[in-house]
């Protein structure tokens, strides 16, 4: 049996994938089990913030991995003290609480405003605004936070206490709030599964203000934006607003499963002994390899995340068979004329490998791709795109 017949028969239906099995990689290079070379424009969907197989992460993972594996949070361990030292001073959070995913990661700051409702604004302030048009994980309450209605089909009850407000509309927050015992605000600030659509800076601006005039707290789902990967360690930097929570995970494991609950000044005592737990949160090699990847995000590697993001912005904006390109940073949706799928798949013929959102062909490079495996990448998409419309 090939692994594509194993997998079909033994693996949960639950993915579509591409006909494509990945051997190995180096850098944004990945490799097929029949020696194909493709460019890696997707970093294992925003995670493999340096390539494949970096060698200084590799080193870093390889060192904890000789030292320990894992110790229980019964015992304190080096690795996840320092990372959530290290998040704390780059971003100005008080405390950190570790799982092992986004949607873990979210999971702590829905209890943390929970919480804080029930601590400070009483019993029944438990509610929580969410965008139409977001994701914030798979799990039933994440799924429940998560804005789309496709994903809702089929798993009622979900967790109660979610209200789904329009995206850049302020005024249909602001209604929720006031017809509503609500606790926080949670939004994404670039809509990554909903279509790499980046949230207006007025309307982020004033959901912030809304959050102070109303007394809620507001959570940002860093998941996806975070860790460089929008051209600022986090987005919200570039929005100017002061979170309460911020939650993320993808690319700050660089390759391996971690998430990350911020908790900022005001909200970080509210968790307290026993109330929140992870058997593998603060795990010491995938902290190990988080601080590694956090210690080089650094401003040179930001300022070239930046260049490139201009870079694919400039040339493919007004391309032949391109609609128009959203996102920010190195998250960048491509509306093309043709169907994304079609030019996915012809992208992966010619050895890149994009992903799709929505109805968008999705570019989500590791961030430290090089110019020139960048513009080669950029030359081809070009071409796909303008071939597929004709
Ligand atoms: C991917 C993603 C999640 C879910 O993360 P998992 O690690 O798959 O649980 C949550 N929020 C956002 C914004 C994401 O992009």
């Amino acid at each position: 049996m090939s692994i594509k017949e194993i997998d079909k028969s033994f693996v949960a239906n639950t993915y579509a994938r591409f006909d494509l099995e990945i051997s190995h990689g180096s850098g944004s290079l990945v490799y097929d089990t029949q020696g194909k070379e493709y460019i890696d424009l997707s970093s294992g969907i925003a995670v493999n913030t340096f390539g494949m197989c970096d060698p200084v992460f590799i080193n870093a993972v390889n060192e904890q991995l000789n030292k320990c594996q894992h110790t229980s949070n019964l015992y304190y361990s080096e690795p996840c003290a320092r990372l959530a030292k290290m998040l704390c001073e780059k971003t100005g959070a008080k405390k950190v609480f570790f799982g092992n995913s986004g949607a873990e990661a979210n999971e702590c700051a829905i209890k943390v405003a929970r919480l804080w409702g029930s601590e400070n604004k009483g019993e029944k302030y438990y509610n929580i605004i969410t965008l139409k048009n977001s994701f914030h994980g798979r799990t039933l309450t994440t799924l429940s936070a998560t804005g789309q209605d496709v994903f809702h089909k089929y798993f009622n009850p979900l967790t109660e206490g979610f209200l789904y407000a329009e995206a850049n509309n302020i005024d249909s927050v602001e209604a929720l709030l006031l017809e509503n015992k609500c606790c926080a605000i949670m939004m994404e600030l670039v809509q990554g599964e909903g279509g790499v659509m980046a949230l207006n800076p007025d309307f982020v601006k004033g959901v912030s203000l809304l959050c102070e005039k109303y007394n809620v707290l507001l959570l940002i789902d860093e998941v996806q934006t975070g860790n460089g990967r929008t051209g600022t360690l986090y987005a919200f930097e570039q929005y100017g607003i002061t979170p309460d929570v911020v939650s993320t995970a993808k690319g700050l494991g660089g390759g391996l499963p971690i998430g990350a609950c911020l908790m900022f000044d005001g909200v970080d005592t509210v968790l307290g002994a026993g109330l929140h737990g992870s058997t593998f949160g603060g795990n010491p090699i995938a902290c190990a390899g988080a601080i590694s990847v956090l210690e080089r995000i650094d401003e040179k590697l930001l300022t070239e995340v930046q260049e490139k993001s201009k870079y694919i912005f400039s040339e493919l904006e007004n391309a032949e068979g391109i609609k128009g390109v959203s996102g920010l940073g190195l998250m960048i949706g491509i509306e093309t004329v043709a169907d994304a799928g079609t030019v996915i798949s012809k992208c992966m013929e010619k050895g890149l490998l994009p992903i799709k959102a929505k109805n968008k062909v999705r570019l989500l490079p590791p961030l430290n791709i090089p110019f020139d495996l960048l513009k080669k990448a950029v030359e081809i998409i070009k071409e796909v795109a303008k071939e597929c419309a004709q």
